[in-house]
Formats: structure tokens, sequence, C-alpha cells
């Protein structure tokens, strides 16, 4: 019997009405396998503990974190609370301190689903983005001056580590010859942007000369972003700084069904801190307590989670599962076209995996 455990924090908005589909689902995986167990501990931060005590999480919130092997967010983020209050005390703090520098967000058009992307299909939007995900963009370092007056600025530093950019390119090149990829795209803005990219061109070329069997290419992130939609057959791995990756993968996830549909891990692959897995999507103001947020990308993250430990036959038997629900086609969620409640799309996975693993 193998034992893990993961620390679940369901967060704001539709966040815990996604993980409840979720968490039901690992209670299936645990019933069909038999030989793997979950405990799993609930804590409540979000928005409203803020609210309560003034912090998103306690602080010793991050040891508390640490001994477990996975951690499962569902989404963070509420109208009362500012934007980067949620993500700074919560996120960015356990992406950081776990040292989770790969963000790992799968672009792939599952089985019974089709892209809006009129003449792509499924061999095209088969892809994934690595999101740098501990520097760049998101640095904590600047400042606003002169509030109130007509001379008001506000400065943001990009923070950009030989380091970091090293371990994060390698792992992608890594990534590639391990699933059998030919490409590795690495977005830019060279021209435009004249400390940063450059550097972080120079050592994509650096690396490169240590994978010649992996084409190599360089895009700068407009055109990149516009490739996705009008050549998305031309990627294999795309490696991106932080934000880049951020936008670039809510761009991939519209061209595969929407946010409704998308998983990531942030993951630290030394495995000397735990990982944690969500959906990319956030806490959704809009339709939340309507019970309808398709917890398609929350229960794929639960698969990736399970690739993460070494459990791959179950990750694909969750995959399979999703898409053999869309394959069928009764059962959809509002995003992609149906009626069926957030509760009713994890039942009907939860049935599949009965059927395919049971
Ligand atoms: P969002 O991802 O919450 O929503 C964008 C759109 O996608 C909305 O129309 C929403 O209804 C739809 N959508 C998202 N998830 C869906 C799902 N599972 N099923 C069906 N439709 C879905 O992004 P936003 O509106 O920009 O942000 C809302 C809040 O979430 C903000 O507070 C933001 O900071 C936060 N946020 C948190 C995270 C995170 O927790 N990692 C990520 C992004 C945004
Ligand atoms: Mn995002």
């Amino acid at each position: 019997m193998k034992h893990f455990s993961a620390a679940v924090i369901p967060g704001d908005g539709i966040g815990p009405e996604v993980m409840d589909e979720g968490l039901s689902l690992l209670e299936t995986i645990c019933e069909i396998h038999g030989g793997i167990s979950f405990q799993t501990e609930i804590l409540p931060w979000n928005c409203r503990y803020y609210q309560e005590h003034g912090r998103m999480m306690p602080v010793d919130g991050l040891e508390k974190l640490q001994p477990f092997d996975v951690i499962l967010l569902g989404a963070i983020g509420a109208p009362d609370v500012p934007d980067h209050i949620s993500v700074w005390e919560l996120i960015l703090p356990i992406r950081r301190s776990f040292h989770q520098y790969v963000n790992l967000r799968p672009i792939k058009l599952l089985r019974g689903l089709e892209s809006p992307l009129r003449y792509k299909g499924h061999a095209d939007l088969d892809f994934v983005v690595v999101r740098e995900n501990t520097e760049g963009e998101y640095s904590n370092m600047g400042g606003r001056l002169h509030a109130g007056t007509p001379y008001e600025l506000a400065v943001q530093n990009n923070v950009f580590t030989r380091f970091g950019i090293e371990r994060i390119v390698r792992f992608s090149y890594e990534l590639a010859m391990a699933t059998g990829k030919r490409r590795l795209t690495a977005a830019t803005k060279s021209n435009g942007i004249n400390h940063s990219m450059p550097f972080w061109d120079e050592i994509v070329n650096e690396i490169s000369q240590e994978y010649l069997e992996i084409q190599t290419q360089l895009t700068h992130i407009d055109a990149l972003a516009a490739f996705f939609i009008s050549r998305p057959e031309n990627f294999d791995v795309v490696v991106a700084s932080n934000l880049f990756g951020d936008i670039l993968t809510d761009l991939g996830a519209a061209a595969v069904g929407g946010l409704g549909l998308a998983p990531s891990g942030n993951i630290n692959p030394d495995k000397t801190y735990p990982s944690m897995f969500e959906p990319i999507h956030g806490s959704a103001p809009d339709i939340a307590g309507k019970g309808i947020a398709n917890p398609i990308a929350t229960i794929w993250s639960i698969s990736m989670m399970l690739d993460h430990l070494g459990e791959r036959e179950l990750g694909k038997l969750i995959l399979e599962s999703i898409e053999g629900v869309l394959v069928e086609g009764k059962i959809r969620t509002p995003d992609i076209g149906g009626r069926a409640t957030t509760r009713e799309m994890g039942e009907a996975i939860r049935e599949q995996m009965y059927r395919r693993g049971g």
C-alpha cells in the first residue's frame, strides 16, 4: 500500500465547487486501485480568512504545508480583496518558497471536443508550455511615487537570473527529450525589451548546443501569440518567462475549449519540496455559487499530480475518463455548450473511471 498526503486549499469563488469534485475523484481512485491511499487536509486559506485574520494564511502556513507530498489548489480571489494581496500572500509565496520553478501547462485538444479554430484538430493542438514560475516580471521590486500629483509614477523591475533561466530552459529540453518531441520554441521579445530578453536568448542558444537533436526556435512573443492561433501544429515544447507564459497559456486554453479545461502543475523537479497542482483559471466571480463551473481543469490537474507522484497509469485513467465523457457528449457544462452542473460532470467522470478501471 502506498500512502500519499495532500494539502488542499479550495480557495474562493468556484474554487471550492470544483475542488469538491476533485476530492471525490481522488476517493474514487483509491477505491478502484486499492493499492494507494491519500490522506488529505483541507486548509481554509482564502479571502474570507484574510478578512478575519488580516492575512491569507497563518504565519506558519508554509511550514504547515511543507511536510505534504503535494498541494492541491482550487482558485483564489474575491472582488472585495485586492488581487495583488490574494495572489502575493498565498500563491506566490508557495511557488517561490517551495522552489516550484516549473509551471507546466499542457495545451491539448481533448477527444470529444472541437477547437474554435476552424481548421485545427487534435493532431494540431497538442503541446506544452513551460512557464518560468519564480522570477522575471513577477518581482516585488519597484515602487510608486508622487501619489496625488500629475507626476505620479510606478516602476516595476523585472528580475532575471542566469540560474533561473538556465534551469527552466534545461528542464524544457529534458522534457522534449523525455517525451520524444523534436521542437523547442522560446518566447522572447529581444527586439523591444533590450536587457532581459537578449539575456534569455543567449542562454537558450548556449543550452541548445547540448541538445542538437532538438530544433530550437526563438520567437517574439507577439508573433508567437498569433502562431498559437494560425499554426499551433508548429509547437511541441514552448518555454516562456513568467508573464509571457501566463498570457500565452490563457490564449492556448481558449484554442482548446477554454479555461474550464486548462490544468497546471507548479513543479519542484528536485522533489525537495511539495509541488502544487491547480487549474489555471481563477475564482470566476461571474459564475460562482451557481454550481456550473467546469471541474475538468481541476480533475486534469489531479491527473498531472498522479503523474508527478509516479502513478502514471492512474493519471492516464483520469484523462481517458474525461475524454470518455466528452466523446459521449451527453454531459457538458455550459462553458462547453451544455447544461450540466459541476456535480453532474464530476459524477460522469467518476462513473467512467469505474467502467474503465474498476
Ligand atoms: P477567471 O479565470 O476567474 O475567469 C475568466 C472567465 O473564465 C470568466 O468568465 C469565468 O466564468 C470563466 N471560467 C473560469 N474558470 C471556469 C470554469 N472552471 N468553468 C467555466 N468557466 C470558467 O479570471 P478573472 O475573472 O480574471 O479573475 C477572477 C479572480 O480570480 C480574480 O480575483 C483573479 O485575481 C483571480 N485569479 C486567481 C488565479 C489563481 O487562483 N491561480 C488565477 C487567475 C485569476
Ligand atoms: Mn493566469
